[in-house]
């Protein structure tokens, strides 16, 4: 019997695929308290490791979603990444010291993850049961253009052994059903171009024991059969990953498909058809590699062997279609990088497809593009990366081998080398520096010019980066609020406190020495102004230095922005590039990207009512 919804019955949002990457969406859409459903095949989560390195970035989104205290608190965080050829140490990398409040990998299982993602989705929707759907497949959907409609067929299991069918209808659709994503193949003009490696590679999940191997290192033996890792993982208790080459390196040429997945052997992680390794073939591999080390491993949880695809989608959105995670792009889980990249693709989406459900933006069309437009150039960085680490670990030919030996250990003695890796791997140098949503002030396009000329390149290599106002398309970074205490309940305080769990954008203006009250600044006036008008889309924070600020200055609460932090040295300032004496106002979008960055003489000159007339609906008309 197929089930049918009233016409009334439509949900924003239907997330399809219950992996972490669309649980992070469902935790999105509902603390915008969207009209969303979410679906997974699996009667079950997720009861493997899989992806266990959360970087940086995404443990800052996780943060901001008041996520990060459970990751915290089961994951293990390893100091540096150390290579070793047999007994000698050729390289060692700092995998802590990034710029950001979690400036290291944390390793937890994607059991958990998946696991603490679901329990956070039914707190908030004051539900004692799970919201997921288990054992609810998407079979098929068509987009109704008369209707404006995505229309979805789910099946499930009835209690008599039968199938239901339901026909669910949304005004999006989003496809985080992983590598053989049924929604990417449901429509023909989605491709998922790419190429197969032609080696196995083997994953164990192993105890080895205590005093045997640190637990505070990742390391790479290399070989001339090829690497073999280990990884630490939870509860800082000797469980270790172990991942290694079977064999054969090189792509497989015959693998390269061009419309989706076509069959077992071109999986992401294809379960290969061969023997089934056991513990003993492991260890039997281990004691190859690592030699004339040794280590004895045993309780195997998890052995299974795979095949690396890298694949890219060609397109993250077609009208109400979206997809996201490994459904969109999948490479080597060498770099740890393919939950990270699919996380964060989930939070740009989530505020976009709420803004747009709610009428909040002017140009819904331009705001859902901007997905593509931002998130597609990252998905393919991340695939090229990840294939260049894993060529350079795995490759077999002589002037690899020896260039691993002897030239990339020297590249790892240099800091500033370490520095970029680090910026890379962690993703705290992911920007959105093109993206269409971005408002260029001809301040901003300015000094955008300046740095980028040769002119400006020579003389940073004299004087050091010269101190510029953050641009529009950079992350929102933390630092420390140091105030004066004026009142009770004034302390120290780290940026992201002030903007945790935001469901608007936050103007920030940085009012330097030039005062937090409407009397004393034009621009407090500005910006009250503009909260009053867009209450449901803009939160604004003042933040002001000492020099100019009395205890008199609070006393009229209609006078200044209620958020408003005063600091005694001026590092926030310093951090954003705002000089003291001057002022400039910023947008920062839920998600924490920087949208708009502004001077004061150019808000004043009315560059920000411009720029929110064409991007944000007044409160009036919402
Ligand atoms: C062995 C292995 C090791 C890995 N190691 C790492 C690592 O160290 N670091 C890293 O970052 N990544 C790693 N990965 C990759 C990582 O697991 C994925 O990038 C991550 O799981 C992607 O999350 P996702 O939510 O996009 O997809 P998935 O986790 O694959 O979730 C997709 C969900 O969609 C559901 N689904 C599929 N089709 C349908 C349908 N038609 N209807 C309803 N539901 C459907 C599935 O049941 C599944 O629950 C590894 C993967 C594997 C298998």
């Amino acid at each position: 019997m197929t089930q049918t919804p009233p016409d009334n019955n439509v949900l924003d949002v239907l997330v399809v695929g219950a992996g972490p990457v669309g649980l992070l969406l469902a935790n999105e859409l509902q603390l915008y308290g969207c009209k969303f459903r979410i679906i997974d095949k699996n009667d079950v989560g997720s009861i493997h490791s899989k992806a266990m390195g959360f970087v940086a970035r995404t443990l800052e989104t996780f943060d901001n979603r008041n996520l990060v205290e459970p990751f915290l608190a089961r994951g293990s965080i390893p100091k540096r990444a150390v290579m070793y050829n047999g007994d000698k140490k050729l390289a060692e990398f700092t995998t802590f010291g990034a710029d950001s409040p979690y400036p290291y990998i944390l390793f937890v299982s994607q059991k958990y993850t998946e696991q603490f993602l679901e329990e956070s989705l039914r707190k908030a929707s004051g539900s004692d049961v799970t919201i997921v759907e288990r054992s609810t497949t998407l079979v098929k959907y068509t987009e109704d253009e008369l209707e404006d409609v995505v229309v979805a067929t789910v099946t499930r299991p009835t209690p008599d052994g039968g199938m239901e069918e339901e026909i669910v209808k949304a005004k999006y659709i989003v496809g985080c059903d992983g590598v053989h994503s049924a929604v990417r193949k449901g429509r023909s003009d989605w491709a998922f171009e790419g190429k197969a490696y032609k080696s196995e590679w083997v994953l164990a999940d192993v105890d080895i024991p205590a005093g045997t191997l640190t637990t505070d290192e990742l390391q790479v033996f290399l070989h001339p059969d090829g690497p073999c890792g280990f990884l630490p993982f939870e509860d800082r208790g000797g469980q270790f990953r172990i991942i290694a080459n079977l064999g054969d390196f090189g792509y497989d040429k015959s693998a390269r498909v061009t419309h989706g997945i076509q069959d077992e052997r071109h999986q992401h992680v294809a379960p290969v058809q061969r023997k089934e390794l056991t513990l003993e073939d492991v260890q039997a591999l281990v004691d190859r590699r690592i030699a004339p080390a040794k280590v004895s491993i045993s309780n195997p949880s998890w052995i299974t062997t795979f095949r690396i695809n890298e694949r890219m989608v060609n397109g993250l959105r077609r009208g109400r279609t979206f997809v996201a995670g490994d459904a969109a792009h999948c490479h080597s889980p060498i770099g740890g990088q393919g939950l990270n990249t699919g996380v964060q693709d989930a939070h740009n989406l989530g505020w976009k497809l709420a803004f747009v459900v709610q009428g909040k933006v002017r140009d819904a069309e331009l705001l859902l593009d901007s997905y593509n437009a931002e998130r597609e150039p990252i998905g393919n960085n991340v695939v090229n990366a990840t294939s260049y680490l894993t060529r350079i670990i795995s490759q077999q030919t002589y002037f690899v081998y020896l260039a691993r030996l002897y030239i990339i250990p020297h590249f790892f003695r240099s800091e500033r080398f370490q520095k970029e890796v680090r910026a890379m791997g962690m993703g705290t140098n992911i920007g959105y520096r093109d993206s269409p949503l971005n408002h260029p002030t001809p301040s901003i396009l300015r000094q955008k010019r300046r740095r980028q000329s040769w002119l400006g390149w020579f003389l940073s290599l004299f004087l050091g980066k010269p101190s510029c106002l953050i641009e529009p398309g950079e992350h929102l970074h933390d630092g420390t609020l140091k105030m004066p205490r004026f009142r009770p309940g004034h302390a120290t305080l780290m940026l992201y406190d002030v903007i945790r769990g935001t469901t608007t954008h936050t103007l920030f203006l940085f009012s330097g020495g030039n005062g937090v009250t409407q009397e004393s600044n034009a621009l407090v006036g500005k910006v009250l102004d503009v909260s009053r008008r867009y209450r449901k889309t803009i939160t604004p924070v003042v933040i002001s230095f000492v020099n100019g600020i009395s205890q008199g200055d609070f006393d009229d609460a209609e006078n200044y922005v209620e958020k408003t932090f005063v600091e005694t040295h001026p590092v926030l300032h310093n951090l954003f590039g705002v000089k003291m004496g001057s002022q400039a106002v910023l947008l920062v979008r839920p998600d924490l990207y920087i949208t708009f960055s502004a001077t004061a003489e150019e808000v004043e000159g009315g560059e920000l009512d411009k720029f929110l007339g064409g991007y944000l609906v007044e409160d009036a008309n919402i």
